[in-house]
């Protein structure tokens, strides 16, 4: 991932706004990107500005730093360092492409630990639907190496130092609510169509 240090920019995506339709709609896709990601990327900039001794650090660092600062600054780095990575992890990990479920590491490992891929899926899908108002699923690797699928909330992120992130789904409603408005179980059905299993397993394996 490109531009991981002040100042931020909002990297475009690695396909068009359209590229996941019918899954994902193009409306949802510019707003969610050019809106809601551009504000994260603003404040995070804003708030470094204003507090230059954390501008040498990357995207990742501030997020692993944040909880040890002093309120309210904790919060808002929280908040917005997590809102930028979380959001660019996401668009990451979805594409038009590389959809297919290929005999690959992390497909493997997945099947060894929860039997089959439908067993993963619907676990990944009680965790989602689980989620209290807004948050992320995510499947990380542990320390032990075993899988887990965790949640967050708000814009938090999966401690780094614990974990490795393979793959998570955003399930705030402005994710889905133009399209699903708020039925979260349809979106997840959606977006496991546009799963990047190739960025995904890449993760699982190199990171
Ligand atoms: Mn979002």
């Amino acid at each position: 991932m490109t531009n991981n240090k002040y100042p931020f920019i909002n990297i475009p995506l690695p396909y068009r706004y359209n590229a996941l339709e019918p899954w994902i709609d193009t409306k949802t896709m510019m707003l969610h990107h050019d809106a809601h990601l551009q504000t994260y990327i603003d404040n995070l900039n804003a708030l470094l500005e204003s507090n230059p001794d954390l501008q040498q650090f990357t995207l990742t660092q501030l997020i692993s730093i944040a909880p040890s600062l002093d309120e309210p600054l904790s919060t808002h780095l929280i908040n917005n360092a997590g809102g930028v990575f979380n959001h660019r992890f996401f668009f990451n990990t979805i594409s038009p492409n590389c959809n297919q479920v290929s005999c690959n590491e992390l497909i493997m490992a997945i099947t060894k630990q929860y039997g089959s891929l439908d067993d993963f899926k619907a676990l990944f899908k009680a965790e989602a639907l689980s989620v209290f108002g807004s948050g992320y699923t995510w499947l990380v690797k542990t320390i032990d190496g075993n899988l887990d699928i965790v949640t967050t909330p708000n814009q938090n992120t999966p401690d780094f130092s614990q974990n490795i992130l393979i793959l998570n789904l955003d399930v705030w409603e402005h994710a889905y609510y133009l399209k699903n408005y708020n039925k979260r179980a349809e979106y997840f059905e959606n977006w496991w169509h546009v799963i990047n299993w190739n960025a995904a397993s890449h993760y699982y394996k190199y990171q």
